[in-house]
C-alpha cells in the first residue's frame, strides 16, 4: 500500500467522449475543479475522471499538460469578472507548464 498522495500531487484525467481528446492535469492548489472543460479537438465536453484516473496517469507514466492553481495576485489581476467570481467561490484556474492561461474553459449548458 502507498501513502494517499497529498493535494499538489493529485491527478486527474478529462477525457472527451465525442474524440477521445485527453487531458491530465495536476492540483497545485486546494479548491473546486469543474467536473467538465471543452475539448480543444472538437470542442464538446471532456469529463473529468473525479480524481480515479486510469493508473497510467495516477502513477505519472504520461506527462501532466496542465495544472490547476490559484491565480497569483498578479494572475488575479488580469482575470475577467466571471472568472474571479469563480476564484473568490474558491475556484481554480487551469494553466500550462509555462504558467500561462490553458484555454480549455468550463463549458456553460
Ligand atoms: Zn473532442
Amino acid at each position: 500500500m502507498s501513502e494517499p498522495l497529498k493535494v499538489k500531487e493529485r491527478r486527474n484525467m478529462y477525457q472527451c467522449l465525442s474524440c477521445k481528446w485527453m487531458l491530465v492535469t495536476r492540483d497545485d492548489d486546494d479548491g473546486v475543479t469543474p467536473f467538465a472543460i471543452q475539448c480543444r479537438r472538437c470542442g464538446k465536453f471532456a469529463y473529468s475522471s473525479f480524481y480515479d484516473p486510469p493508473d497510467f496517469v495516477a502513477q505519472g507514466f504520461v506527462p501532466v499538460d496542465a495544472v490547476w492553481n490559484k491565480p497569483n495576485a498578479q494572475q488575479y489581476s488580469a482575470l475577467t469578472p466571471i472568472e474571479k467570481e469563480h476564484v473568490d467561490k474558491g475556484g481554480l484556474l487551469l494553466y500550462d507548464m509555462e504558467g500561462k492561461p490553458f484555454p480549455a474553459h468550463e463549458v456553460k449548458q
